[in-house]
């Protein structure tokens, strides 16, 4: 899905990416990419190539048609990395290419299991899967309560192996938040010491990106890393913030300036007319809207773009297709060249976070939207 026909380029450097996984590496155990949401705006397939050739063998995606798309793009450059599918089982039509395309469902409840065990029986093979648990997230997955019952379940439905038991942290990123993350990784412990004394030894993952720089404790036998692979510092703002320094972000995202003009002391600018200049001003016109994913949120948030090297502060209200900056000290500020909303070169480069900030979401959110535009790779 992407949005087509407009001016805006999402560069990405994958270069970045693979630095970023590299430090993630020296960081936790074996790293699993998680590259769901078309690797948050990234590019699934892409994105995979090159985790690949930094050693990750295993990726995370969302959902199962997902997961069959990057199991032909695997298949076809020669590389059989195993797939996790966060999201489904979901419907009927999501069991059979589980087989087909080799993917690992998370399996979070009793309905999934007895679908997917009905479905080895009827077709008579195995699949390898991956439990699910909740220990905190209050989402998907398994209680410890359920354990007996799912134990029993597991032993009478021998076509369906778990291989991997997963849960996910709520609070990794809130450094004030540590105790609630201690009885997250306490529940998970005492659920894989559960498994194990039933015979289930298993390749147990449960820290995000911030579990990974943050919480060395609660590291297993894998990790999932995100955000971080895209280079945003989950710590960012917080007491930790050092921890996700020297991640790179991978994303810049560029349009082209329209229309630049003046605009004379007490004349507003753009719909509601709700910004009116207080000097003589020179505005740029640049094409990027709402309706490229640069969101209407950002009007009057104190948001700036880079154009020329120099910060352009947003004018006016942000509109479908257009959004307004004042370049009034920036003379190189011309018709044909660039703005950038993300990113970018030199101390004035526009972070995952700043952006966030202004739109008033996290970089997850920022590199999903805008990375639904066109995409090049550098
Ligand atoms: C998205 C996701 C991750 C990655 O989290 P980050 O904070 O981006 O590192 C890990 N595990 C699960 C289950 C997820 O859904």
């Amino acid at each position: 899905m992407t949005i087509a026909f407009n001016k805006l380029e999402v560069r990405v450097r994958l270069a970045a990416i693979r630095a970023n996984y590299r430090l993630l590496c020296s960081r936790g155990s074996r790293v699993i990419g998680v590259i769901k949401a078309d690797a948050y705006g990234h590019g699934l397939t892409e994105v995979a190539s090159a985790l690949a050739k930094e050693g990750c063998d295993t990726f995370a995606v969302g959902t199962v048609e997902e997961g069959a798309a990057l199991r032909r793009h695997l298949a076809a450059t020669g590389l059989s990395s195993r797939i996790i599918v966060l999201l489904g089982p979901i419907e009927p039509d999501d069991f059979p290419p589980l087989w087909e395309h080799s993917l690992l469902p998370l399996i979070g409840s009793f309905r999934q299991l007895e679908a997917l065990a009905r479905q080895a029986a009827r077709i008579g093979k195995g699949l390898d899967m991956c439990l699910k648990f909740d220990t905190g997230m209050a989402r998907l997955g398994f209680g410890a309560e359920d354990l007996p019952r799912l134990l029993d379940r597991l032993r009478e439905a021998p076509l369906v192996r778990p291989v991997m038991a997963s849960s996910h942290l709520a609070t990794a990123d809130q450094p004030e938040s540590v105790d609630y993350l201690m009885a997250q990784a306490e529940r998970f412990t005492f659920i894989l010491s559960n498994l194990a004394k039933a015979g289930y030894q298993l390749e147990a993952n449960l820290a995000n990106s911030a579990g990974i720089l943050g919480h060395p404790s609660v590291h297993h036998q894998s990790q999932r890393a995100g955000i971080a692979l895209y280079g945003a510092n989950p710590f960012a703002g917080s007491a930790w913030e050092h921890l996700g320094r020297g991640l790179t972000p991978a994303m810049t995202v560029r349009t082209r300036i329209v229309s630049v003009h003046s605009l004379p002391r007490g004349c507003s600018i753009s719909y509601g007319c709700t910004y009116t200049a207080e000097r003589d001003m020179r505005v740029a016109i640049v094409a990027a809207g709402y309706a490229d994913a640069y969101s209407r949120t950002l009007t009057g948030k104190s948001a700036q773009m880079l154009v020329a090297g120099r910060r352009a502060p947003v004018v006016g209200r942000v509109c479908m297709q257009l959004t307004a900056c004042d370049v009034s000290d920036i003379p190189d500020a011309r018709p044909g060249e660039w703005a950038t909303l993300l990113g970018g070169d030199g101390p004035l480069a526009i972070s995952p976070e700043e952006l966030a900030s202004w739109w008033g979401t996290i970089s997850y959110e920022v590199f999903c939207l805008l990375g639904l535009n066109r995409r090049v790779y550098i």
